[in-house]
């Protein structure tokens, strides 16, 4: 479980990142901040693009830097929004990848926990690499 006091330090970490978020089309900007088992926090946040598929979640921009840099276990996850917004589908499965055991906290932008969940809650029936046959 968390402390309190490290999820402040998530929450507070989500919002400072939120600030660099590149979100001019739908002015939605979102910071996001990992934390792995190895203690390490790594904050993302949305980019988007003129071509609008090409864009980022804040979610899988901050687990991309995490997985880019050698860790693949993580414990923690704040997503701060102006107004509690909840991962989106296609960042829940992304982080379902490396497991469903990630305690995941919803905040607005005054840092007010707005949910308290896990990722096995938002993503039931997930499909894994359990899933797939191996050779
Ligand atoms: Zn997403």
């Amino acid at each position: 479980m968390l402390t309190d006091e490290l999820r402040n330090t998530l929450i507070q970490t989500a919002i400072e990142a939120r600030k660099w978020a590149y979100a001019p089309y739908s002015n939605y900007a979102v910071g996001a901040a990992l934390l792995t088992t190895s203690g390490r926090v790594y904050d993302g946040v949305n980019v988007e693009n003129a071509a609008y598929p090409t864009g980022m979640c804040a979610e899988r921009v901050a687990m991309y830097k995490a997985v880019s840099e050698g860790e693949q276990r993580f414990s923690a996850i704040a997503v701060v929004t102006s107004n509690g917004g909840t991962p989106c589908g296609a960042c829940r499965q992304a982080l379902s990848e490396f497991g469903l055991d990630v305690q995941v906290l919803i905040a607005d932008e005054q840092g007010r926990l707005v949910q308290e969940t896990s990722l096995r809650e938002l993503l039931p029936g997930a499909f894994g690499p359990e899933d797939l046959p191996r050779k």
